[in-house]
């Protein structure tokens, strides 16, 4: 079971969608679903070993950006993995950012 569908939302794409083209406006929606992200509070993801359990490494919370990011983000988690010296300063990505 996701969230709830914004129909407003929608609504307002659409209103906007034929402002913008006409030919749009007489457009029904015929299926409305709602999903959740993965989004940090900072939208940064998270790359990077998880101290509080040896072993795990995460790579997440790439909001909207996953697809493009995804060969740079793979390589910093191997180069995290591997322990080897990471081609990009990897503090920004690490989860314990996050440790209080
Ligand atoms: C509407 C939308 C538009 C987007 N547009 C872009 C774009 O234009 N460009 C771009 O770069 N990125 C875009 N993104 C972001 C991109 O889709 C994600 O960042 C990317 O898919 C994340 O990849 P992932 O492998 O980390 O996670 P996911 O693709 O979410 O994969 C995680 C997988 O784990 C599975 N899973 C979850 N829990 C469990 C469990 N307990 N056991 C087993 N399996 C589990 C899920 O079913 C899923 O298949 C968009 C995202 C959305 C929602």
């Amino acid at each position: 079971m996701g969230p709830p569908v914004g129909h407003k939302l929608n609504q307002n794409a659409l209103d906007n969608l034929s402002a913008a083209w006409p030919v749009f406006r007489d457009v029904q929606v015929a299926w409305s679903w709602a999903g959740m992200i993965d989004v940090t509070p900072n939208s940064n993801p998270v790359i990077g070993p998880v101290a509080q359990l040896a072993g795990l490494t995460v790579v997440t919370g790439f909001s909207g950006h996953g697809f493009g990011t995804s060969p740079a983000a793979g390589q910093l988690a191997a180069e995290l993995i591997c322990n080897t010296t990471p081609l990009v300063n990897p503090d920004p990505y690490l989860f314990s950012r996050f440790a209080a």
